[in-house]
């Protein structure tokens, strides 16, 4: 079946990436999840990318992935919310194992009583706006800092990390310096964190600039297009 070959294929070529990436950086292979965005992909590559032995899938929209999970109930995968969240969608995105865009403390307060509610344990990291560009997403450092501080409080959820999304360069090693810096703050807030926090994960690295975020220390690397292929505009999820 050509999904399936395809994507056998794009993945021997990444894992093949991630593993000269990790054994560049000292590090072992194992340390780092592979998350595969599925976003605007159908069923059928859920499937295949399920059958080709992945297990952390990424989507970026709240209703889509919805609409994914319930077409594929038994699939043993982990789901990954990779995209803004609108809190007014708090309580149909606690279905997701991991959501990687909290990006304010009122945000985490409704997560964690919609988990709460629905007796979900997600696991959270923050979206950092590191670069404050007008159009992206993320919590300004401070508001970082109080999610932190919040996170301490909650029942249901847990945090675990931070997350970037660095400005667009068709250059990987432009990314460097903002993979550096996240590190650097998760470190920072590490320090001051409340004692029963502990932000081991650092979601950072796409398609092409995996392997620079793998040598700053990236624990999840998001990657869509060397897996799937290039996305064209969202379709039906059929
Ligand atoms: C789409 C997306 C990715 C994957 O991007 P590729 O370049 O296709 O690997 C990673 N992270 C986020 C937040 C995304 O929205």
């Amino acid at each position: 079946m050509e999904i399936e070959a395809t994507l056998s294929a794009n993945l021997a070529a990444v894992r093949d990436r991630l593993d000269r990436a990790a054994a560049a950086a000292g590090r072992a292979p194992g340390e780092i999840r592979l998350i595969a965005v599925s976003k605007t992909f159908g069923v059928a590559h859920v499937e295949a990318a399920a059958a080709a032995g992945l297990r952390d899938l990424g989507e970026n929209r709240v209703q889509e992935a919805l609409e994914k999970q319930a077409a594929t109930p038994a699939l043993p995968v982990r789901w990954h919310l990779i995209g803004h969240l609108q809190s007014n969608k708090a309580r149909k995105a606690v279905g997701f194992d991991w959501i990687h865009s909290v990006d304010s403390a009122a945000l985490l307060g409704r997560l964690d009583r919609a988990a709460a509610d629905a007796g979900r344990s997600p696991q959270l990291l923050i979206q950092v706006d590191l670069a404050r560009e007008a159009a992206k997403h993320g919590a300004p450092e401070d508001e970082a800092r109080r999610i932190v501080e919040t996170s301490a409080g909650c029942r249901a959820v847990r945090l675990r990390g931070l997350m970037v999304l660095p400005p667009w360069s068709d250059d990987p090693e432009a990314a460097r310096p903002w993979f550096r810096r996240l590190r650097a703050l998760r470190d920072a807030l590490q320090a001051r964190a409340p004692a029963s926090v502990r932000l081991d994960e650092l979601s950072m690295g796409m398609s092409h600039d995996f392997e620079i975020a793998i040598e700053e220390g990236a624990t999840m690397v998001r990657v869509g297009t060397a897996l799937f292929g290039r996305r064209t505009n969202p379709v039906s999820i059929r």
